[in-house]
């Protein structure tokens, strides 16, 4: 049995990722300032005594004893990070800095979960973790995309200067279950609007492209990487399967047999045009790629905001 903290545990893909340790058995340390989490995403799993709940901010110390630690303490919907960008670009760093101290004090591995913002606007189609990205440092994505950007930098210069065994993923869109309604992102704010049959929000034209993928698909993604020894990563986690966002709105209202209507608003600033994991490296080192499609992960999204709202 390992000892493992997830920080951002209670969040959309935290809550997901400490129900798969726990069931593989382990003890699971959730460790969260519920920003963006909630109880209720962990409520079931607190009942477990494997598992436990920490109220806490990553940008203080850490003091634990863990053999594993997840990194996934931040907003991540563009709402969430742009609210107070000051904070969440200190999340990002001092939130690396202290789980990289921890990990050199216990002598544990440690995961950072990075993203595919630091691509930022990409001049290269589909993205492998090779490109260096096309990033602006001053707009309003910056807190979040240099956030995420310098934690990397610290991550490799644990490893180098400090011997940490670290490991670090790129996520590329995910969604699923635990989403929340007034998460911001596009997966939950179209299917939410459609089951109450309110407009559609189209931001810009909707010929952006993203790819999604399912919550379940990015965990397996994320346990692989952190169990394959002698991997560091980068390496990118994402579902390959692109469409372009007014493709994304019209599927959902098909599915939920919606009455919406689209209607069109401004494309934010720095919003990325185009967006597409390579995901060659992940398949050849880690024998991973998804395994669940859009239709059926969004049958399962959909129940679950049927279900609950
Ligand atoms: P989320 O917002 O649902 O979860 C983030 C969690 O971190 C929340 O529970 C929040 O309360 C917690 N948190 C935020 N600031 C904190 C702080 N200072 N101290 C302690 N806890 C804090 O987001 P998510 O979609 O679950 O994303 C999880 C991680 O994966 C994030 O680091 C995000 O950058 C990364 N990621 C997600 C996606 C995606 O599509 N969901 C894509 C790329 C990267
Ligand atoms: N988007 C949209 N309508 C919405 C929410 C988002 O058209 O109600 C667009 C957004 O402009 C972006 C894409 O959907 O082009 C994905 O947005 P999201 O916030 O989910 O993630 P990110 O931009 O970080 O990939």
């Amino acid at each position: 049995m390992k000892r493992i903290l997830v920080t951002g545990g209670a969040g959309f893909i935290g809550s997901h990722l400490c129900r798969r340790l726990l069931h593989e058995g382990n003890k699971v340390i959730c460790l969260d300032n519920m920003f963006t989490g909630t109880y209720e995403n962990i409520s079931e799993l607190d009942r477990d005594p494997n598992f436990e709940y920490v109220h806490a901010d990553v940008i203080h110390p850490i003091q634990l004893e863990v053999d594993r630690i997840y990194n996934l303490a931040c907003p991540a919907s563009p709402v969430h990070y742009q609210y107070d960008p000051i904070m969440t670009t200190k999340t990002s760093f001092m939130g690396a800095l202290n789980v990289l101290e921890l990990a050199k004090k216990c002598n544990a591995r440690v995961l950072q979960a990075s993203t595919s913002e630091i691509y930022g606007d990409p001049l290269m189609h589909p993205q492998s973790e090779s490109y260096r990205g096309n990033v602006n440092t001053i707009g309003p994505r910056a807190c979040y995309d240099e956030g995420k950007r310098v934690a990397e930098t610290l991550f490799f210069d644990f490893k180098r200067r400090r011997h940490v065994d670290i490991r670090v993923i790129r996520i590329f869109n995910t969604y699923g279950p635990n989403m929340l309604e007034n998460d911001g992102r596009v997966v939950s704010n179209f299917i939410v609007q459609a089951l109450h049959n309110r407009d559609i929000t189209i931001y810009g034209d909707g010929s952006q492209t993203r790819s999604f993928c399912y919550v379940e698909d990015t965990v397996s993604g994320m346990i692989a990487t952190m169990e394959k020894d002698g991997f560091t990563g980068p390496v990118n986690i994402g579902n390959p399967c692109e469409m372009t966002i007014l493709e994304l709105a019209k599927l959902i209202i098909r599915k939920t047999e919606s009455e919406s209507k689209l209607i069109y608003r401004e494309l934010p600033v720095d919003d990325p045009i185009k967006r597409k994991p390579d995901i060659s490296l992940a398949k050849r080192e880690l024998g991973w790629e998804p395994q669940i499609g859009i239709d059926e992960g969004l049958d399962a999204t959909i129940e679950y905001f049927r279900s609950k709202y």
